[in-house]
């Protein structure tokens, strides 16, 4: 073992060397990527259970790279929150987003929200709610146009009382806040008792199992107290039939995942919307 030692140790090294050279080529190519304006909003779409409408959709992220095509977030997020560059690409996703809402309705879409993510530093910025204010009134829209998701991780990570300053500014202009990724923290419950949102965003993992009488039971339990707190409840990753028709029936407010759609450009999601019927 020893006298392997060593070059297991420079081996090691070495990898750390790489990992911190490739992510800083990574930082420099985000960097890169805002200034000649390569990200772009995807859209997906979310139906309301009770009508079958369409509720609104998720503004998701992505990185429209000359070379390689399109970049999924999971290649990106990470790394624009550690290079302090994702609340650059949150605003972006904002403008982007309210001017495709705006353009959609111009051409007789009815699209009645966006909804858009907000990584923890995005929230720490306490002029986060009049930036969105005036990125909604510039276009002549309502702050009830909007929805902010934000990871409940956020607010245990959060030691300060911005973030939960913030989002009470948030929801007192009109916003809408939900709590994304539901049933994943440490502090889903806690959370809720100290904030004031309008719903929760049940993760993937609590609807996949499905049909499963464990995660229906936490569905329905989940659907009675957010009922109770008068806070509406979405489900996403719902991919099958089994899914849409089980959640609808415990009583999920709004369904969101592959069977309905998937994430896609404008145009995309306009032709979508042209032949969507409700599974
Ligand atoms: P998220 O906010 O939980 O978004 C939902 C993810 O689940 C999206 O992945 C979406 O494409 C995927 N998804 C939707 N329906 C289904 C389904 O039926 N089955 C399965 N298996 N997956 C489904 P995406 O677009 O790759 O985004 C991944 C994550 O990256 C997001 O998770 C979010 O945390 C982050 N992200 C994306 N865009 C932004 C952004 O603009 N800002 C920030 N801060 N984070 C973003
Ligand atoms: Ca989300
Ligand atoms: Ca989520
Ligand atoms: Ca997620």
């Amino acid at each position: 073992a020893k006298r392997n030692g060593r070059g297991q140790v420079f081996a090691f090294s070495e990898r750390l060397r790489t990992d911190f050279e490739n992510r800083r080529v990574l930082f420099a190519q985000i960097d890169t990527a805002l200034s000649q304006d390569q990200f772009e909003p995807h859209f997906q779409p979310q139906i309301c259970c009770e009508t079958g409408q369409l509720y609104g959709c998720e503004v998701l992220a992505r990185w429209r790279h000359p070379e390689r095509g399109i970049v999924s977030p999971a290649t990106f997020i990470a790394a624009a929150e550690e290079a302090g560059l994702i609340r650059h690409i949150d605003l972006i996703m904002v403008e982007k987003g309210l001017d495709a809402l705006e353009d959609l309705r111009a051409r007789g879409y009815a699209v009645p929200s966006i909804s858009v993510n907000a990584a923890p530093a995005t929230l720490r910025d306490p002029d986060l709610p009049d930036r969105l204010l005036q990125e909604v009134l510039v276009r002549g829209l309502s702050p009830s146009d909007l929805t902010v998701e934000i990871l409940e991780n956020t607010l245990v990570c959060a030691h300060d009382d911005t973030v939960i300053r913030t989002v009470e500014q948030l929801t007192g202009i009109g916003f809408s806040v939900v709590l994304d990724d539901f049933g994943t923290g440490y502090a889903s419950m806690s959370n809720l008792s100290h904030l004031k949102i309008d719903g929760i965003k049940l993760d993937q993992s609590l609807v996949q199992p499905i049909p499963d009488a464990r995660a229906e039971a936490i569905v329905h339990a989940l659907v009675t107290l957010s009922r109770s707190l008068n806070m509406r409840v979405v489900a996403e990753g719902v991919e099958t039939p089994t899914h849409f028709s089980r959640m609808t029936d415990l009583g999920c407010d709004v369904l969101q995942g592959f069977i309905i759609g998937h994430p896609m450009d404008v145009e995309g999601f306009a032709a979508w919307y042209e032949d969507y019927t409700c599974p």
